[in-house]
């Protein structure tokens, strides 16, 4: 099968011919039509994020059709818990010490083919084309996560305006939130996509917004954008990081904390947030913008979404498979 392989950490991806992955036991084999490009993905090419499998084919938001059933699934980043844990027995499997994730410990989508535990598989929500659906499986999920972690935060700020946050967006309009939204400065085409998508403002990071923020969701990898957000915040509110790796934060006065403001990050998904958000995607609706690349230009991809050069979410197109 065609595959996109990374073979170590800082070197080009490389297509390869590899054969098909044979599945062991409770793993389906999976026909791969589409898979996300996240920023994940470039943490993991960069070595930021460590893999725990060289080679290994990246992308961790895979739709495609199950050999044999023809049934269509999703593959989100969360591929295996060990389901003893402390954090696996009270509902924090996103805390596992041992998990194992797509396209970082186990072979992701950017190939013909992938296995997946069945158990990490989520069913694909009828109405959703695999290209518009496969950004669901880590930006969706994962804003929805962090989302959650606002609270009911009524004036909310998103920082970075890429996959994550053109969901997250819709979603929190959906449930009658005031978005504001930060993108890098000048980016009028992002700030513009933001208020087509129902941000009230928009801004540069460094902008103070109009009004005080409820809460702010990091999802840029800038930690200088922490303590940007954490001023913008009114008391008691939150700033939640919402991405794998950031920059280091650089210091700030205790006084921007002070008031019962709060930071904290958002790690991985639980199957749980997977079954929610699908469910919910479809009410909101969301409808995902997406940029697509055949697999053989995956790295493309990932070089204009570090570049800023996509709006919405960057999909590798594998199989033309929605018929
Ligand atoms: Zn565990
Ligand atoms: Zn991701």
């Amino acid at each position: 099968m065609r595959a996109i392989v990374l073979d170590e950490p800082g070197q080009p991806l490389r297509p390869a011919e590899l054969p098909v992955p044979e599945p062991a036991r409770g793993e389906l084999l999976i026909r791969v039509h589409a898979c996300g490009v996240c920023r994940t993905d470039l943490h993991v090419i960069d070595g930021e994020v460590t893999a725990g499998k060289l080679p290994v084919v990246p992308g961790h938001q895979i739709v495609g059709t199950v050999e044999g059933s023809g049934e269509r699934v999703g593959v989100p980043w969360l591929g295996w818990t060990c389901g003893e844990c402390a954090y696996c027995r009270s509902g924090r499997e996103n805390l596992c010490d041992r998990a194992r994730f797509t396209g970082c410990d186990r072979d992701g989508g950017f190939a013909e083919y992938a296995v997946a535990d069945s158990r990490f598989c989520f069913p694909i929500p009828a109405g959703y084309p695999d290209l518009q659906a496969a950004p669901l499986l880590c930006a969706g999920l994962i804003g929805h996560r962090a989302l959650r972690m606002t609270g009911d935060a009524g004036r909310l700020g998103l920082y970075g305006f890429g996959a994550a946050a053109h969901i997250v967006c819709q979603v929190a309009r959906h449930e009658r939130r005031r978005v504001f939204a930060f993108t890098r400065a000048g980016d009028d085409g992002a700030q513009r996509f933001a208020r087509e998508l129902g941000a009230e403002w928009t801004g540069a990071a460094s902008d103070p917004p109009p009004e005080e923020l409820d809460a702010a969701i990091v999802f840029a990898p800038a930690g200088e954008l922490v303590p940007a957000a954490l001023r913008a915040l009114a008391k008691g509110g939150t700033v939640v990081c919402a991405g794998i790796h950031m920059s280091d934060i650089p210091s700030f006065p205790y006084a921007d904390l002070w008031g019962e403001r709060s930071i904290r990050s958002v790690a991985n998904l639980t199957r749980r947030d997977g079954e929610e958000f699908l469910a919910l995607a479809p009410r909101v609706p969301v409808r995902t913008t997406v940029a697509t690349y055949p697999l053989e230009r995956a790295g493309d991809a990932l070089e204009d979404l570090r570049s800023g050069r996509v709006h919405g979410a960057a999909v590798v197109s594998v199989r033309d498979g929605s018929a």
